[in-house]
C-alpha cells in the first residue's frame, strides 16, 4: 500500500458536521454587514508580491517570515494573501472607486495564508470576514467599524469578549512616539530579548507584544503614545470614544495596544475572547490613511477590520442552525420512477432523498430514522406506491409517483 497523504500542517479540512456553524456564521455577518450598507467584494486569492511588500510593510513578520510567495511559470512574483485589507485598496483604485459616493464600503470572507507556528487557534490557512471603508477620515466611520464587528461577535454568540482600542495617532505624532521608545529600549538593551534588540530600529513597537519577561519589565515602564499624541489625533480619538459611548459598546482603551501591521494610523482595535488560549483575537483592525497612496493610488482615507472564522467558532460564536428537513425518503432499487419522483419532489420543493446503498426495508426505516424523514415512500409490484407517515403512523397507497408528491405536500405541517 502507498504511503498515505495527509493535509498540509496547519491547515484544516472543514468536514460537513462543520459547515452549517459557518454558514450561519456567514449569514449574520452578511445580515450585520449588509443593513449598514457593506457590499461584498472578492479579490484574488493571489497578489503581485509587491502589494503587500509596500502595503503590510517590509518590517511586519507578515512580510518578513510569513508570507507564501513563490514565482509563477511566466517568472513573476506572486503571494498568496496574508490579509484582505492592501488587496482591497487596489481593486479600489484600479476600478475607480474614488468616483462614487463616499465612504465606499465593502465586505469579504474567505481563505488567508500566513506561514505561522501552528497551534490551536493559529492556522497556516484560516478564513476571515472582513470590512473596509474607503474614503472618510469621519470618527464615526471608525466607531461604526468598531460596533459592527463588536454586533456580529456578540449576535453569534462568542463568549467572554473584550474590545480594546487606542490611538496610533498620525505619523508626525508617531515620529516623536519612536524616538521617545527607541530612547528608552536603547537604554534598557541588556534586559530586552534578542528579537526585540534587533528590531529596534525596524518595529520598535512590536516590544509590547513580547512576552519575554524581561522585555515585559522594560516595557512597563515605556513611554506611552497617547501622551504623543497631537491635538487634532487626540480629539480624533476622543470623537471615536465618544460615539462608542453613545452606542452602548463596552470597551477599554489600551494605551499598548500595537497591531502586527505597518499601516495602521489613529484608531486601532482589537476584540478579544477569555475563551481562547493565547491566540486570544477574534479581530481586530484599524484606519489606515496612508495606504492607498501607498500602493499607488490617490491619498484616500481608510478604515476596516478582518475576523478570524475559526477563532470565532473556537469562542463558542455559532448562531443556532437546523440543518434542512427530509420530507421524503424514497426506497430503492433505484429505477427511473423513484428517480423521477425525488427530482419531482424537489421540484416541488420539498427535501428528498434516495436510497443510494440498496437497503432492505429494514434498513431503509432505520436510515429514514437517522435523518429523521417524515415520509418513507416505496413502489410496488404493481406500480402503486405505498407513502409512510413515520410521524403520525399512517400508511396511504398511491397510485403512482405523481401522486405520492401530493399526498406528501398535503401532509400535516409541510
Ligand atoms: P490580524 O489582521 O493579523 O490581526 O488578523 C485578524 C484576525 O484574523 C485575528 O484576530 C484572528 O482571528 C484571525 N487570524 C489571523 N491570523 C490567523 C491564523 N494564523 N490562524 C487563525 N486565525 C488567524
Amino acid at each position: 500500500m502507498s504511503e498515505r497523504i495527509q493535509a498540509p500542517r496547519g491547515t484544516q479540512d472543514v468536514l460537513p458536521e462543520q459547515t452549517a456553524a459557518r454558514a450561519a456564521l456567514e449569514a449574520r455577518a452578511r445580515e450585520v454587514l449588509e443593513s449598514a450598507g457593506y457590499q461584498r467584494i472578492e479579490t484574488p486569492i493571489f497578489e503581485h508580491t509587491e502589494l503587500f511588500q509596500r502595503g503590510v510593510g517590509e518590517s511586519t513578520d507578515i512580510v518578513q517570515k510569513e508570507m507564501y510567495t513563490f514565482d509563477d511559470a511566466g517568472g513573476r512574483s506572486l503571494t498568496l494573501r496574508p490579509e484582505g485589507t492592501a488587496a482591497v485598496c487596489r481593486a479600489y483604485v484600479e476600478h475607480g472607486m474614488h468616483k462614487l459616493a463616499q465612504p465606499v464600503k465593502l465586505w469579504y470572507l474567505g481563505p488567508f495564508f500566513r506561514y505561522e507556528r501552528a497551534q490551536a487557534g493559529r492556522y497556516r490557512q484560516f478564513w476571515q470576514i472582513g470590512a473596509e471603508a474607503l474614503g472618510s477620515e469621519d470618527p464615526a466611520v471608525d466607531a461604526e467599524a468598531i460596533l459592527l464587528l463588536t454586533t456580529l461577535l456578540t449576535d453569534v454568540g462568542a463568549r467572554g469578549i473584550t474590545v480594546k482600542v487606542s490611538s496610533l495617532g498620525r505619523l508626525e505624532s508617531r515620529a516623536e512616539y519612536r524616538a521617545a521608545l527607541q530612547d528608552h529600549l536603547r537604554r534598557h538593551a541588556d534586559k530586552l530579548s534578542e528579537e526585540v534588540r534587533n528590531r529596534i530600529d525596524l518595529n520598535p513597537l512590536r516590544a509590547f507584544d513580547s512576552d519575554h519577561p524581561g522585555t515585559r519589565e522594560v516595557m512597563a515602564g515605556a513611554p506611552l503614545l497617547r501622551d504623543f499624541l497631537d491635538a487634532e489625533d487626540a480629539q480624533h480619538f476622543s470623537e471615536v470614544l465618544a460615539l462608542l459611548d453613545a452606542a452602548g459598546v463596552a470597551y477599554k482603551v489600551e494605551p499598548t495596544l500595537v497591531r502586527g501591521l505597518d499601516y495602521y494610523v489613529r484608531t486601532v482595535f482589537e476584540i478579544h475572547s477569555s475563551e481562547l488560549g493565547a491566540q486570544s483575537a477574534l479581530g481586530g483592525g484599524g484606519r489606515y490613511d496612508r495606504l492607498i497612496a501607498e500602493i499607488g493610488g490617490p491619498p484616500t482615507p481608510g478604515m476596516g477590520w478582518a475576523a478570524g472564522i475559526e477563532r470565532i467558532l473556537l469562542a463558542g460564536g455559532a448562531p443556532p442552525h437546523a440543518a434542512p428537513p427530509v420530507d421524503l425518503y424514497v426506497a430503492g432499487p433505484v429505477g427511473p420512477t423513484q428517480f423521477r419522483l425525488v427530482a419531482d419532489a424537489r421540484r416541488a420543493g420539498l427535501g428528498a432523498q434516495l436510497d443510494l446503498a440498496g437497503r432492505s426495508m429494514k434498513g431503509v426505516f432505520k436510515q429514514a430514522a437517522r435523518l429523521d424523514a417524515r415520509y418513507v415512500a416505496w413502489m410496488n409490484e404493481d406500480g402503486s406506491w405505498e407513502l409512510k407517515d413515520r410521524q403520525g403512523g399512517e400508511q396511504i397507497t398511491a397510485p403512482d409517483a405523481d401522486a405520492v408528491v401530493r399526498d406528501v405536500l398535503r401532509g400535516p405541517g409541510l
